[in-house]
């Protein structure tokens, strides 16, 4: 974990890590970014009765695993600009919406919109941007749960959120899945939520490049057969688990 201490200016957010790396998952596949991992969520994903793995970043939110307070270091928005070198910031978590009443959330988006670095917020959907949030963002990559997750229907798809993401015009929705009938699931949510299949991207669950690929392989017909797009994770397949990246 990187971090910087507090500086005197006031308005700070608290941060996982700061890095630089391709964005490895949908329409922005392949860029280079600098990450910027929020501390924190409202979900506590774990795939792993479907047959795939728990939450890969619980170090954001599971106290019963992780010493939060030694995983989360506060940084100034200034700060955090200064880091941003590439021309696209992913703010992610976590679930970083949960940080948008915070000054140094505001305070970030103005910094990077002045500086002309584009802006893309990696979202679980279950929070409502605020308008502010909205205009400031160059887009959303929001990525509702299934029941595979093992969350509850009722903490993993919260409409008024869905819908205002949907709504904001910025949105794309990329969906984790272990099987077919995953796919079918996202055809029948996104049906009930009018998201066009253009802006729908799955992505197999996997954290190593062999089951990652034997299980994009299994999905690629039913992707296929509801129009939706399809994305690999480039920094499972590129790096070997505990590799920098
Ligand atoms: S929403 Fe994302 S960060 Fe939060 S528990 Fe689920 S997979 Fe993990």
């Amino acid at each position: 974990v990187t971090g910087r201490p507090v500086t005197a200016s006031g308005a700070t957010l608290v941060v996982n890590q700061v890095f630089g790396a391709w964005q490895g998952e949908g329409p922005s596949a392949g860029q280079r970014a600098t990450f910027i991992r929020l501390m924190g969520c409202n979900l506590a994903c774990d795939w792993t009765p479907a047959g795939g793995g728990p939450c890969d970043e619980a170090q954001t939110w599971d106290a019963s695993r992780f010493n939060l307070a030694a995983q989360g270091t506060r940084w100034t928005p200034e700060a955090l600009a200064s880091r941003c070198e590439h021309g696209l910031v992913v703010i992610t978590g976590g679930e970083p919406l949960l940080h948008q009443a915070q000054p140094g959330w505001a305070a970030l988006l103005s910094l990077l919109l002045a500086n002309g670095v584009r802006a893309e917020v990696e979202t679980n959907g279950t929070l409502v941007p605020d308008p502010d949030t909205v205009a400031r963002v160059s887009g959303f990559n929001v990525s509702p749960k299934l029941a595979s997750s093992g969350m509850p229907l009722k903490r993993r798809i919260v409409a008024a959120a869905l819908l205002a993401l949907r709504d904001s015009g910025k949105a794309i929705f990329k969906f984790v899945c272990t099987s077919p009938s995953d796919v079918d699931e996202v055809d029948e949510l996104t049906r009930y939520a009018s998201i066009a299949p253009r802006l729908v991207w799955i992505m197999p669950e996997g954290v190593a490049a062999g089951p990652l690929l034997a299980r994009a392989r299994i999905l690629a017909p039913a992707v296929a057969s509801y129009g939706f797009n399809l994305t690999l994770r480039q920094h499972i397949l590129l790096y070997l688990e505990g590799e920098p990246r």
